[in-house]
This record gives structure tokens, C-alpha cells and sequence, in this order.
């Protein structure tokens, strides 16, 4: 499969399409494949941490979450179809998984959030099964790992924001029993209602950005890595091999 090099991290150039029908594939295999959706601040961040990149590396698919590494990969004239976000990946999977009856494990945000955001689910999609769900503020991962087994669902949605969900499914890949696993940041407070996502508008023209700032201006330090991962692609881009 084709990928772009961006400060060090492979992400792989699958339409919203590919990805999802790729997707369901890893649910039907043995083993636990891996999903890591690397934004321009995840990169940038990565690109500081050579042993994140391996962890990012390490998965078996890397989709563009956000806008910046679509415009990232044109900077570097190996263009990304389009933007494939976590959350739009998962939404698109749901339909699919309902309907072969699979099972999904919400791990992650603040106590409660789960289970809302499991009940959710469960009226959009008749024909999910919801194996189980955890907060995301625990301190022994053998315990939840445990609960999770217990579970064995097809799919383990890994919801602690980032670096801590890659190095979390990383460091326990052999232990999980599930078919897939996806660190998908803040998809659960999207589903619960606790955060809203931004309007398609906004999604379509690259400015979702803008939403989540004037929504949550205490994000603004954090999204400075925006310009500065574009200025690190820009001037040092090129020597990433
Ligand atoms: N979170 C968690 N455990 C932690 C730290 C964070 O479950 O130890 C959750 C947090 O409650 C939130 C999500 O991880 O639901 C991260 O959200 P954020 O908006 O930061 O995600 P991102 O912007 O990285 O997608």
C-alpha cells in the first residue's frame, strides 16, 4: 500500500472507502490489527519522539485525521486522496458491523461517558453489540485488559487522547484478545454528547479547527502545533526518507 512520509511517520493513502472496507477485513482476522489517526499535532509531536513514530509505524493502517496532514503530504507533492478522520472511519464502520452482528469494547473519557456514549450506539445501530465499556481514567491496565478479554469483542475503541491510547494498544497488543484496535482520541465524547463535533461545513472546508477553537479556546496552546507542524513539513519535510 502506498504511504507518504510525513516528519518520519508512514501514513497510508486509502480513500474513506479503502479504509473502511480494509477495516472490516482486520475485524475478520485473527490476531489484533492496529489503527493509529495521526493529526498534524500528533505528527509534530511524533517527529520530536522517534520512539512514537515506531509506535505509530508499528500500526497496520495510518489514516490522516485531520486537514493539516492532507496539506502536509501536498506540501510534500505526494498528495493524500482526501482526509480520513477517526471518527468518520469508525461512523462509516458501525453500518457494517451491525449488520454481521459484531462487537465493539469503548474504552476511555471520563466515567459515564461510555456507557452514554454506548447507549447511543446502540439506537443508531440496532445490530452492534456493545461488549463492554470502561472510563478511561484507570490505574491498573491488567484489570481492564482483564475485562476487555473477558469481552473478547471483534473491535477495541481506545479513547485516552494522544500519546498515551497508541502506547497503551502498542504495549499490550500481545495481551489483547480483539480482532482490531483504533486510538480514536475524543470519538467518545463525540458519541456521548459531551463535545460536539463541528459542522460538516466546517469539516468540508478544512476549518474545523476554527470550530474547536472558538468551542474550546483552552485548546489554543495546543493547536499552535498546527503552523508549526506546517513550517517543520515545509523547511525540513524533504529529509524524511
Ligand atoms: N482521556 C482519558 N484518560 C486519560 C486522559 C484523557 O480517558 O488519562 C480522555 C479524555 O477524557 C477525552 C479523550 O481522552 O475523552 C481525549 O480527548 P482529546 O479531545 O484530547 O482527543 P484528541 O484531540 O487527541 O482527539
Amino acid at each position: 500500500m502506498e504511504t507518504v512520509n510525513i516528519l518520519g511517520v508512514h501514513v497510508n493513502k486509502y480513500t474513506m472507502q479503502e479504509a473502511v472496507a480494509k477495516a472490516s477485513e482486520m475485524i475478520e482476522t485473527d490476531g489484533l490489527s492496529m489503527i493509529f489517526t495521526p493529526n498534524s499535532e500528533i505528527i509534530l509531536y511524533a517527529s520530536n519522539n522517534p520512539e512514537f513514530t515506531d509506535v505509530i509505524n508499528s500500526a497496520d493502517m495510518v489514516i490522516p485525521d485531520g486537514i493539516g496532514v492532507v496539506y502536509g503530504a501536498k506540501i510534500l507533492k505526494n498528495p493524500i486522496k482526501e482526509r480520513v478522520a477517526g471518527y468518520d472511519l469508525v461512523c462509516n464502520l458501525f453500518p457494517i458491523m451491525a449488520e454481521k452482528g459484531q462487537s465493539v469494547y469503548l474504552l476511555g473519557a471520563k466515567p459515564g461517558v461510555a456507557e452514554k456514549a454506548a447507549e447511543t450506539l446502540l439506537e443508531k445501530h440496532p445490530g452492534l453489540v456493545i461488549a463492554g465499556t470502561h472510563d478511561g481514567y484507570f490505574k491498573d491496565d491488567e484489570e481492564v485488559i482483564a475485562d476487555i478479554n473477558k469481552c473478547a469483542p471483534d473491535f477495541l475503541m481506545v479513547c485516552l487522547g494522544f500519546p498515551k491510547q497508541e502506547n497503551w494498544i502498542y504495549n499490550n497488543r500481545e495481551k489483547l484478545n480483539a480482532k482490531l484496535a483504533i486510538g480514536a482520541g475524543g470519538c467518545l465524547d463525540v458519541f456521548a454528547g459531551t463535545v460536539q463535533r463541528a459542522p460538516e461545513f466546517y469539516c468540508k472546508h478544512g476549518i474545523e479547527w476554527l470550530y474547536r477553537l472558538v468551542k474550546q479556546p483552552s485548546r489554543f496552546v495546543r493547536m499552535l502545533a498546527l503552523p508549526k507542524f506546517g513550517l517543520k513539513v515545509l523547511f525540513k519535510g524533504r529529509k524524511y526518507k
